[in-house]
């Protein structure tokens, strides 16, 4: 892609009440555009970033067998009063609304209540299980909160994955393989050293919730990290039962702040139970399917990503997920030879189907450097006028700063 034609702009300043590094950086990079507190529009560089995200959550769920499905953002009343979790008093991040002919509805902050009644149709009998299903959405949160950009979005995109099994051995082996997934998902994104299996509360059959943190100091959660046994413990649940538990010392454990990436929980059969959801088994016999949830936030992982990459110059994509490999810079000025050349190297590379961003604006070098630098792209290919007389052209790595220079023929074979 041509920079001249990229929709976006770079700026020096964020808005000023946008206090939190990930979202500072990714607007003054052009990836995100800020509509209020917590409300984030992803420009085209952002979306890019989004979908390869999704991508390898996608592979990954896919890969454990999920079905990939869209629920709806509207919710009715009734179904979440039949759980209880209709009421504020219960949960406070509901956006409500009415329709014309005065019927409540809520905008879906999770989907547990409408995908299970939705199996309720599906599902019947053992022969119609295990089933596994997994959406990505658009979640709305009335959170109180929204200090910390796209990590904590009123508006925010998550991939929720839910499965449907006969008995806890099925719903097991189902929930480790997720875990295994999960830290595939966080491995591949660049994340795999950072992020702790942490055990937290609730969860039926499991007796915790798994949570997915990223230490992190801007993390607004407290972990007890215990590095060997690459665990950690939520505060919420550090007691000495717990320690006893999970065969770990208390002096062994680390405070650290971290970011909840990810979050799994066995709900057992208690919502099949308030939502009839119920199949026969081989005798005939009417008995609740049991349900486990597994919810990534997306959009916070891409924030948690820069977060924990960036550097003073601006963002530091890992390859994985960056929204271009190479960033071709041309510091043509009025120099058509130049400018020739690099026009030429990005045709060529772009056949050879690498993914380049081809800075071809006429701007002075330093802007272009420091766009590049803010921007983040791994690779920084550079095209001078000394690369007409010396063959040779620099390719930059963003997150080391080493400089290479070779020929085109050795860039090309790389
Ligand atoms: P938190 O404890 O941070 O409020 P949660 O426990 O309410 O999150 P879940 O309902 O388990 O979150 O949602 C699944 C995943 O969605 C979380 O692990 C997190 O990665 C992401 N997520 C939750 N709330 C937000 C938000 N407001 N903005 C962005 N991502 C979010
Ligand atoms: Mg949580």
């Amino acid at each position: 892609m041509r920079q001249s034609s990229l929709f976006t702009k770079t700026r020096r300043e964020a808005p000023k009440d946008e206090l939190a590094k990930n979202a500072q950086l990714l607007i003054r990079a052009g990836y995100v555009h800020k509509e209020m507190a917590g409300v984030y529009a992803y420009l085209p560089l952002g979306l890019k970033v989004v979908e390869r995200i999704k991508a390898i959550v996608r592979e990954e769920m896919e890969a454990i067998g999920g079905n990939e499905l869209l629920m709806t953002s509207l919710q009715s009343k009734e179904l979440w009063e039949k759980t209880d979790r209709w009421d504020d008093k219960n949960v406070d991040v509901w956006f409500k609304s009415v329709l014309k002919n005065g019927s409540e509805v809520g905008f879906g902050w999770s989907h547990e209540e409408p995908i299970t009644e939705l199996m309720t149709e599906y599902l019947a009998s053992y022969r119609d299980l295990p089933a596994y299903v997994y959406q990505f959405q658009t979640k709305l949160r009335n959170e109180l909160r929204a200090k910390s950009g796209i990590m904590r979005g009123r508006e925010f995109v998550m991939k929720d994955m839910y499965s449907y099994t006969t008995d806890e051995e099925a719903h097991l082996k189902f929930y480790n393989a997720a875990i295994q997934a999960y830290h595939n998902v966080f491995m591949h994104v660049g994340l795999g050293e950072l992020t702790y299996l942490t055990f937290a509360s609730g969860g039926a059959f499991t007796q915790f919730s798994h949570e997915f943190q990223t230490v992190s100091e801007a993390g607004e959660d407290t972990i007890y990290v215990h590095k060997k046994k690459r665990l950690a413990v939520n505060k919420e649940v550090l007691t000495p039962e717990v320690l006893e538990k999970l065969d770990v010392k208390r002096e062994e454990l680390v405070e650290e702040k971290a970011i909840e990436v990810g979050n799994i929980f066995s709900f057992g059969s208690i919502k099949s139970e308030q939502l009839g959801l119920k199949y026969k088994d081989e005798e005939g016999t009417e008995k609740p399917v049991i349900l486990g949830s597994y919810g990534i936030g997306i959009t916070r992982l891409m924030g948690t990503i820069v977060e924990s990459f960036a550097d003073e110059k601006g963002i530091v994509w890992p390859e994985a997920v960056a929204p271009f490999a190479y960033h071709l810079v041309s510091l043509a000025g009025n120099n058509g030879d130049v400018a020739a050349y690099a026009e030429s190297l990005y045709e060529e590379l772009t056949d050879a189907g690498k993914s380049v961003l081809y800075d071809d604006r006429d701007v002075r070098a330093g802007e272009k450097f420091a766009d590049s630098d803010l921007m983040g792209l791994p690779w920084r290919i550079v095209v001078g006028k000394d690369t007409l007389s010396s063959g040779q052209l620099e390719l930059v790595h963003r997150k080391t700063g080493e400089t290479t220079h070779l020929t085109r023929s050795e860039l090309l074979a790389r």
